[in-house]
């Protein structure tokens, strides 16, 4: 049944076309995660051209047909204002995201003490310091001193209040649901120390968030697996699960999870039962994976027009990706396989399907078998390395 999941272990499956999930459920099954079989944000669904409630329905549809009886949820992912929740609260959506990241202040890493002061002046700096400077004892994510913690309350305030204004939105309605604060498209990362501040506060506030989701160090692109370096990734992601332990009141949540295979070994080690991941494109690249043996006619249209569209679509996602170091291949599956191509083909969906969504969903109903069992194989791996 549809269901908030509350702290339990969970993986969120996003699906841009509406026809992955049996693929999805059947990677899950006899898994730890609770799962997620409805997750799409505004920004896909204003690409994709569906409804919150279309998204749910396809959902719905396939978890009845394949008679699963646990609780699952629906995410509605980077909510940016109040305005976005409207449709996803009618729609019964039971997970809300919000991303205040636009009010992040980027510059309050680098800002003159000057300018810190400025900003600082109004906030309630007397109530903060008082609570965030010494006798907090040190914590293996570290110290405050005055000016790290003005750092952190000029760069995170804006977002804390979006944050809380939401939820008290959304408590005016609901009873029970899943609330995740995701700051993790922001340009600068957040420190343990940070997100020890951010907890703290929301906390404080009285929002009751079920999930949080830092900007982690090094990049985690779209679709492709994590570029930087391990061993401090390693080295964060156990103080990060050191102060989600200290609150013990939600779950760590990692974005653009999909394919992040180097990194699930760490977030398993350091988070265990706290933890959600989040995946989303990669379900669409499985989808033209079918299409590159099966379709090579309309495989090729597709790649045609994400060159043609990679450098406006890629505007609002964080991918590294250059037209000009395209392989020069025919073997298309391999295309698949291939870190410039995946990219490329990831950002460009909502043109992909704007143009060529009618026969893409002809083709992977013509070819359901082969699309279920490629999702199957491509998330158990996701999930297998997600095992603690
Ligand atoms: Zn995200």
């Amino acid at each position: 049944m549809l269901s908030p999941l509350s702290l339990a272990p969970s993986f969120g499956f996003g699906d841009r076309l509406g026809l992955a999930t049996p693929g999805h459920i059947a990677a899950l099954r006899g898994t730890r995660f609770a799962p997620i079989f409805a997750q799409q944000s505004v920004r896909e669904n204003a690409r994709t051209g569906r409804t919150p409630q279309q998204v749910l329905e396809d959902a719905k549809r396939a978890v009845e047909a394949a008679k699963w009886d646990a609780p699952w949820g629906a995410d509605a992912d980077h909510l940016k204002t109040v305005d976005d929740l409207p449709p996803f609260i009618e729609a019964g959506y039971t997970f809300f995201t919000v991303d205040p990241g636009e009010h992040v202040d980027n510059e309050a890493d680098t800002d003159s003490v000057d300018a810190l002061q400025q900003k600082v002046a109004a906030l309630d700096w007397e109530e903060l310091s008082a609570l965030y400077l010494p006798g907090h004892g040190e914590q293996v994510w570290g110290q405050f001193d005055a000016e790290s913690l003005k750092r952190a309350m000029v760069k995170y305030a804006k977002a804390i209040e979006l944050a809380v204004t939401m939820f008290k939105y959304l408590s005016g309605l609901k009873d029970a649901f899943d609330y995740e604060v995701s700051v993790d498209e922001t340009d600068t990362p957040t420190t343990p120390l940070e997100h020890f501040f951010l907890a703290s506060e929301l906390t404080r506030r009285g929002v009751r968030f079920t999930s949080l989701a830092p900007r982690f160090i090094g990049r985690f692109e779209k679709g492709v697996d994590y570029i930087g370096d391990l061993s401090a990734l390693d080295a964060e992601l156990e103080k990060h699960a050191a102060v989600t332990k200290y609150f013990g009141t939600y779950k760590l949540s990692l974005h653009s999870g999909s394919d992040k295979f180097s990194v699930y070994p760490l977030v398993a080690k350091h988070w265990g039962e706290r933890i959600h991941v989040k995946t989303a494109g990669t379900s669409y690249l499985e989808a033209l994976r079918v299409l590159a043996s099966h379709e090579p006619d309309l495989f090729l249209k597709i790649y045609e027009l994400g060159r043609e569209r990679y450098e406006a679509d890629k505007r609002t996602y964080h991918v590294s990706a250059e037209l000009k170091r395209l392989p020069a291949t025919h073997d298309l599956p391999s295309l698949l396989n291939d870190f410039q191509a995946r990219e490329v083909l990831h950002v460009t969906f909502g043109s992909a399907i704007g143009k060529f969504g009618v026969e893409l969903k002809a083709a992977l109903s013509k070819h359901e078998t082969a699309y279920y069992e490629g999702l199957r194989n491509h998330f158990e791996k996701h999930l297998g390395l997600l095992q603690d």
